[in-house]
């Protein structure tokens, strides 16, 4: 079912659909490796440490002389530019830094940063725009700057709520761990060396099989990020199918990890109501998740011309001409996200009635509107 634009009268128009036609990638591209060259920067201090990389992952390592800024491609071939590699490099900045603008009753959140940019193609990604001017998915593997920068962390004052650290707010976590191997590191630190603090995996991907093993100490959730099959298929390229995704989900909460999901971004379409019941209905064929946190399509200004230049048929740029201003954010109008966001959550209630269920980056009327979070925030982000 095609993607639609909508508008905020009419909520049902039909035109400026998008066919199969038009979808940005062809099959071929899909089956492309994710990770296709593998860089590194010539001055890092660890060669060590790339050179394992490169030979876990199988590939030559390219040696750069420093990280490659925009290039002057257009269309596929740019988010093959800059997504179809991944470059390995040392963090001088800090891995560890608090999300710095709350919106709505979002918290101020902690996020670690280890891999930057991400390798799948989803085309509402905002990362295109964060990143703009240093676009390659990177990595970055002076892990012993991180691991002090956790213990230091682990032994500070931050309230017990906040002791989570997000690794999904710039990358996927999970995209590129078959290169990597990354988590297999992280994971196990924890207990051994930070056991006040967790870490959040927020993810797309169904590579789950090599942390299943680990001495996790209940200190890393993994919260997948789960979609109906229409969204999956026309806007999330080369991210798990949300069944595998789900799969996965259920392998890790039988190896005792909390797991929790995402239904974000909620798109309207004809038949987003129909489509995002059966997914919650697949959700709990699944998984039991501790919570659900759920947002809507929210692009910021100006993330549209970073998708018209990477996929020019985009659906979403016909959904942006009809989404209303809000602040920095373009969104549904809000009797319409109600509308969406009430037909999920009582789904979800269906089958748990207890469960947390929380809006992300929404304002405090749609949060009321919707009777959530009267005592206290229990979202994706935070303890
Ligand atoms: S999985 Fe997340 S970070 Fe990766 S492309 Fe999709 S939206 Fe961007």
């Amino acid at each position: 079912m095609p993607i639609q634009k909508v508008n905020p009268v009419h909520e049902m128009e039909h035109d400026n659909s998008v066919h199969e036609e038009n979808l940005a990638y062809s099959p071929k591209e899909t089956q492309e490796p994710l990770v296709r060259e593998l860089w590194a920067i010539k001055g890092i201090n660890n060669k060590l440490r790339a050179k394992q990389i490169a030979s876990r992952a199988g590939l030559p390592l390219i040696w750069l002389d420093k990280a490659p800024g925009i290039n002057g491609e257009r269309g596929i071939e740019k988010v093959r530019a800059e997504r179809g590699v991944l470059l390995l490099r040392e963090r001088t900045s800090p891995f560890i830094e608090q999300f710095k603008h709350p919106i709505g009753r979002c918290a101020k959140f902690y996020k670690l940063t280890a891999y930057n940019n991400c390798n799948f193609w989803c085309e509402y990604c905002y990362l295109y725009l964060t990143f703009r001017t240093q676009p390659v998915s990177t990595h970055f593997i002076n892990y012993e700057k991180m691991y002090d920068e956790i213990i230091k962390f682990d032994r500070s004052k931050t309230p017990k709520s906040l002791r989570v650290l997000n690794l999904g707010e710039l990358g996927d976590p999970l995209a590129v761990d078959h290169i990597t191997g990354f988590a297999s590191q992280i994971i196990p630190f924890m207990p051994e060396h930070a056991p006040k603090t967790r870490l959040l995996f927020l993810t797309k991907s169904d590579c789950v099989d090599d942390i299943l093993t680990l001495n996790h100490g209940g200190q890393s959730i993994i919260s997948f990020s789960v979609n109906t099959n229409t969204v999956f298929q026309q806007l999330e390229h080369r991210t798990a199918s949300p069944e595998s995704r789900l799969r996965a989900a259920a392998k890790v909460q039988k190896a005792g990890y909390e797991v929790r999901l995402r239904i974000d971004p909620i798109i309207f379409y004809s038949t987003w109501g129909k489509d995002y019941k059966a997914l919650i209905d697949k959700i709990f064929e699944y998984v039991q998740p501790a919570r659900i946190t759920i947002g809507e399509y929210r692009p910021s200004n100006g993330l549209g011309s970073h998708i018209s230049a990477r996929f020019p048929e985009s659906a979403l740029l016909k959904v942006n001409k009809s989404l209303v201003r809000e602040g920095k954010k373009l969104r549904y109008p809000k009797n319409l996200r109600i509308k969406m966001f009430r037909t999920i959550i009582d789904t979800i209630k269906k089958y748990q009635s207890d469960i947390d269920v929380a809006l992300c980056k929404e304002q405090p009327e749609i949060w009321k509107a919707l009777g959530l979070g009267m005592k206290g925030l229990s979202c994706n982000c935070v303890n």
